[in-house]
């Protein structure tokens, strides 16, 4: 038995010196040369040599290009990686190459990778993958034009791999290639009607939403990758005054009316259940309850927007019914999984609130007036009822057809 254990160990660790030793011979590695060599040569060498590749990479969703309130063009999307070896492997960088010139369009030294990267099921990041661990690194990538997105990319990792031999182990790998989707964005109108609303935790590099990776009927999926927590801050930039965090009504957004962003059909509703008390994070929440009372609409094109946390009993629609962009659909509330009253809004790529896909999306219009210094100051305000320090955009920026990104404050009427 023990010996049976040696033998096999043995031939293991001669297959993997084998396919090491096999890929030094086929290339440099460690050495920025080896990018520059043209597309030609490098897919002919990718036919043709067999590399000993540590981490083995996809992109599960395809990038699809839109516009921001900040004028530019993001992708947003995740290289779920796999250390497929015995040893610790620490990626020291990570390229996104347009995989059809091989120019970088995005660099992450060891750091950078380091903030995105996440082990499955982890909100906390590691800067080094334990052997066998499966990870998604999230990627936002911008642009100044949307002309200047490629059609494809590719992920070209320097890695450092304890299980490849002594002075073996610097490599670099090319993984992860994906096309752009360039379908059409879905362009949509307000889900709020007034002023002083604040984007938090919006795309891009906000984690709550972008990263809220979940495991449902056996897949893994991100309906939240674009999703926005409406806030609205009063007169003195406020999220909520009084006494009491805990009184629902002192909060500025607090029964607020969400309309419909775009024609659609009312294709779920969840109501009754009741609010939660404002600063205690609510325990013992199933997934279909994660959203307290809550709307879906199709909107057609294989676009769906759900609408979260609405206060019990206020919902104005029915499964089934037709609505117009600008319909009231029920008043902001604190249900489900809710620590403070707010509208959760996102848009998805099918009916189910965790079992989709996000999908980016475009508001036509709408006004940056400014921006907060950031979520810890948010969360601080949220939680104290203190002013936020917003700077305020002057002249305000009138916007057309992007989304609101993260900690700017919107007019939309
Ligand atoms: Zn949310």
């Amino acid at each position: 038995m023990h010996s049976t254990r040696i033998v096999a160990l043995t031939v293991a660790v001669a297959l993997v010196l084998a396919l090491v030793g096999f890929g030094n011979a086929g290339k440099t590695q460690g050495d920025a040369s080896g990018a520059k060599e043209s597309t030609q040569s490098s897919s002919k060498r990718t036919a043709e040599v067999q590399e000993f590749t540590p981490i083995v990479a996809e992109v599960p969703h395809a990038p699809i290009p839109f516009e921001g309130s900040d004028g530019r063009t993001h992708l947003v999307y995740e290289l779920e990686v796999t250390n497929f070896t015995s040893g610790k492997t620490a990626i020291e960088r990570l390229e996104v190459l347009d995989a059809d010139t091989g120019d970088a369009v995005a660099t992450l030294n060891a750091r950078e990778v380091a903030g995105r990267l996440q082990p499955a099921g982890l909100r906390e990041t590691v800067d080094t993958l334990a052997p066998s661990m499966a990870a998604n690194v999230f990627l936002h990538v911008s642009f100044d034009k949307a002309n200047q997105v490629p059609e494809r990319l590719v992920h070209q990792l320097s890695v450092r791999a304890e299980a490849a031999p002594p002075g073996q182990q610097k490599i670099t790998e090319k993984t992860g290639r994906t096309e752009v989707d360039r379908r059409d964005v879905k362009v949509v109108g307000p889900p709020l009607r007034g002023s002083n609303y604040l984007a938090a935790d919006s795309c891009c590099d906000a984690t709550r939403h972008t990263r809220a990776t979940l495991p449902i009927n056996g897949k893994v999926w991100l309906s939240q990758r674009y999703a926005v927590d409406y806030e609205q801050l009063d007169a003195n930039n406020r999220i909520w005054s009084g006494k009491k965090r805990e009184n629902l009504d002192n909060y500025t957004i607090y029964g607020k009316k969400a309309i419909a962003a775009a024609d659609g059909k009312v294709v779920k509703v969840i109501d009754g259940l009741p609010e939660q008390v404002p600063g205690i994070f609510p325990e013992g929440i199933s997934p279909e309850e994660a959203d307290g009372n809550s709307v879906i609409l199709d909107l057609g094109g294989g676009n769906y927007a759900l609408y979260a946390h609405f206060q019990p009993g206020s919902i104005r629609v029915e499964e089934g019914d037709r609505v117009e962009r600008g319909d009231v659909l029920a008043l902001v509330g604190n249900s489900g999984n809710s620590l403070a009253p707010h509208l959760h809004f996102h848009v998805m790529n099918g009916p189910l609130s965790l079992a989709s896909n996000g999908l980016p999306y475009e508001v036509d219009s709408f006004t940056v007036t400014g921006r907060s210094p950031g979520t810890e100051a948010f969360d601080k305000a949220e939680a104290e009822g203190t002013r936020l320090k917003i700077t305020p955009v002057k002249p305000p920026e009138m916007v057309t057809d992007a989304m609101p990104l993260d900690q700017r404050v919107v007019d939309f009427d």
